[in-house]
């Protein structure tokens, strides 16, 4: 069997585009604040990559470049000035924050129609719900990536590995409003290795290198891969064997190139949204 690989890059310039189109025929200025606290190295390069991605779309972004040592107090009223800036469409705090500071405290502060990262309970609940909101960036990514293989997900049986709440538990939600048969997995699951063997589609959000491994996937099944693991010689690479699942998936998402670039789309997206612009 050939296993197509989904080339998440292409699909998210595509999608970049689209938004510069948009923006363009909007004509009016959309602003996002990104906020990263400390020198976290692989933070400083999403939030890199995500103000590039801004800049390329028209949408003007600003760094808070905030030191470590940042209280949460301090945080949060740093929240509260962006949230009651007209100026500011949207807002995303980078992850992970420093130990001392409440992550959940600070994603419920951020204003509900700002919070383009889509964490904020109330987006989750309507995601829940399947109504409209801004859903977290990543599963929706995930999303496209499947619709562009054109798998049917209605009955199909899916598996997430990985149950977090920034990918895993939208991940699930979002693959059983579109009418999968859904099982998400975690570290306690037993025979992952069947469990996953059962999967027509199979995410892995996990965080560990090479995990999913040939023999964990049903011929045929459609791999995508959420992981991002930083090996010694300073490369990356996904939570799936991508050598060894080629001539058994029927599709799979690169890492590099699948699922990041995506991620990055779906904040763009997500921040038109916010400043009433639509995409679709
Ligand atoms: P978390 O660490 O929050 O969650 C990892 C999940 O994997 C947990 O639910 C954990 O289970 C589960 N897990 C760990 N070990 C096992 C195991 N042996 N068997 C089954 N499940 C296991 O990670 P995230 O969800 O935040 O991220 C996952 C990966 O995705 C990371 O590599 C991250 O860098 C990447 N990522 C990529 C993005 C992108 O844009 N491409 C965006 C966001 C994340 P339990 O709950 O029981 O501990």
């Amino acid at each position: 069997m050939q296993t197509n690989i989904i080339n998440g890059k292409e699909i998210a310039n595509q999608l970049l585009t689209t938004a510069a189109e948009k923006m363009a025929a909007a004509g009016k200025p959309v602003g996002l604040a990104v906020v990263i606290v400390g020198e976290n190295a692989a933070s400083q390069v999403y939030v890199r990559n995500k103000v590039n991605a801004c800049a390329k779309t028209g949408i003007s972004s600003t760094r808070y470049d905030l030191p470590e040592t940042l209280s949460e107090a301090e945080l949060l009223a740093q929240i509260h000035a962006l949230n009651a800036d007209d100026s500011v469409h949207g807002i995303l705090v980078q992850l992970p924050l420093p130990k001392h500071i409440d992550a959940e405290k600070v994603l419920e502060t951020i204003a509900v129609e700002k919070d383009v990262d889509g964490f904020h309970t109330t987006h989750m609940g309507r995601l829940v719900a399947d109504l409209p909101s801004l859903r977290p960036c990543t599963p929706a990514g995930c999303m496209l990536l499947l619709q562009s293989t054109g798998v049917n997900l209605a009955g199909a049986n899916a598996v997430v590995v990985g149950r977090s709440h920034i990918v895993g538990k939208p991940m699930a939600i979002m693959l059983i409003n579109a009418g999968a048969t859904v099982t998400v997995c975690n570290s306690k699951t037993k025979d992952l290795a069947a469990v996953c063997r059962n999967a027509d589609v199979l995410v892995a959000a996990v965080g560990r290198a090479n995990f999913i491994t040939k023999d964990m996937i049903k011929p045929g099944a459609i791999v995508i891969d959420v992981g991002i693991n930083r090996l010694e010689d300073g490369s990356i690479t996904g939570d799936v064997d991508f050598a060894g699942a080629q001539g058994i998936a029927g599709a799979i998402t690169p890492v590099p190139g699948g699922v990041g670039p995506m991620t990055i789309a779906m904040l763009v997206h997500n921040t038109l949204s916010a400043a009433d612009i639509v995409l679709t």
